[in-house]
């Protein structure tokens, strides 16, 4: 692609978008700011309003209240075809009895370029997905990866301002998804286009987004870097949809320096970081990786039998089970510095406080 001159605003703004089949709302007062150029994942499981929200901003759906901008314009109003937007499904619709050539010129129809000029857009367009050389092939000659980046390219045809993916690599086998991705990533990051990826896989958006948009029954529940969701969590929700977590519960107790609480629970008084009024119930999240097994319990420490030690070769995964009967899952990344404790051996149990989210109830 040609560097483009510098661009007016375009960042994609969301105000209380709110969508409802009959009884049922779908989208729940939505607000989103987009960066400029930025790759935001929309994350949560199916049916919780993800294709839906795409859509409004794609012009398929209309909201029953709020607003949609692309920098100053109003698309509330604009059909699909006249909003600098374009989508790309799951399926990737591409003709199948038109070389991969035409199928990217076709998506160039109706912007009154020449022969040449199209030729031209089509060779970037396939240097750009890395499929040089593929102009005369037909899709279902392709692999599944490939198909997918023809898609793209199509998408890109128009250089929209915003490109909309619904489960982009959801076709896609697990090896070639993870492939696939940082493919993705690197031609956002080349293009400088927004995207805005639909997903329901957290390992997914964790890879490709700058910022992960958590969705919960039609509403946004959480909006942040990958990094802050795992490890700040607003929620049980949220912590439990972005990865593994323990969730213990507890009752609130006094503060200590640093930010740091007492919470009484039925494994005993832990340690943990966040805030509230002494005597809320709340619950503990604490994430597998962040036991320590075998490690210093600490004046709050716990202990428990090892019930089970599977080997994941970059990692080992642990099962405790308490006194009390609860189960605590802890992992440690191998190589381990010390001796790997056996199955059925008592073992110690460290829960950092700094590691331990409080969380509401
Ligand atoms: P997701 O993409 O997160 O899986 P959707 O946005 O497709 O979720 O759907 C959100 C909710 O809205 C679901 O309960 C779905 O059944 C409902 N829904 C979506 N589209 C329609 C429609 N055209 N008519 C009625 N209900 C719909
Ligand atoms: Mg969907």
């Amino acid at each position: 692609m040609h560097p483009s001159p510098p661009r007016p605003d375009q960042r994609l703004r969301l105000e209380r978008v709110t969508k409802r089949f009959s009884a049922h709302t779908a989208v729940d007062a939505v607000s989103l700011d987009l960066g400029e150029g930025e790759f935001f994942c929309l994350l949560g499981p199916s049916g919780c309003g993800k294709s839906t929200l795409l859509r409004m901003v794609a012009g398929f759906e209309t909201p029953d209240s709020g607003t949609i901008r692309l920098g100053e314009t109003d698309l509330t109003a604009l059909p699909p075809h006249r909003r600098p937007v374009n989508m790309m499904f799951q399926s990737y619709a591409l003709f199948p009895h038109m070389s991969v050539a035409a199928n990217l010129a076709y998506g160039l129809k109706g912007l009154g370029l020449s022969r040449a000029q199209a030729a031209g857009r089509v060779r970037d367009l396939l240097r750009l997905v890395r499929l040089e050389g593929f102009e005369a092939r037909r899709p279902d000659t392709l692999s599944g990866g490939q198909r997918q980046r023809v898609a793209l390219a199509r998408a890109l045809a128009r250089e929209p301002r915003l490109l909309l993916l619904d489960e982009p690599l959801g076709a896609l086998d697990r090896a070639l998804r993870e492939e696939t991705q940082g493919e993705l990533r690197a031609i956002q990051r080349r293009l400088g286009t927004s995207f805005v990826v639909v997903t329901h896989d957290a390992a997914e958006a964790m890879a490709l987004a700058d910022r992960i948009g958590v969705m919960e029954r039609g509403r946004l529940v959480q909006v942040g870097p990958a990094r802050a969701l795992y490890e700040h969590p607003a929620s049980r929700y949220v912590a439990g949809l972005l990865g593994d977590v323990n969730l213990i519960d507890g009752r609130l107790g006094r503060a200590e320096p640093g930010g740091i609480r007492s919470v009484e629970t039925a494994l005993g008084i832990l340690r943990a970081s966040g805030e509230g009024e002494a005597g809320n119930a709340v619950v503990i999240a604490v994430r597998p990786e962040r036991l320590i097994v075998g490690g210093e319990g600490g004046p709050h420490g716990l202990s428990g039998l090892l019930t089970e030690a599977t080997f994941l070769g970059d990692r080992i995964r642990y099962r405790v089970e308490m006194a009390n009967g609860t189960t605590l899952r802890a992992s440690a990344a191998l190589p381990a510095p010390g001796p790997i404790p056996a199955v059925g051996e008592t073992v110690t149990l460290g829960v950092p406080a700094d590691s331990a989210w409080i969380l509401p109830a």
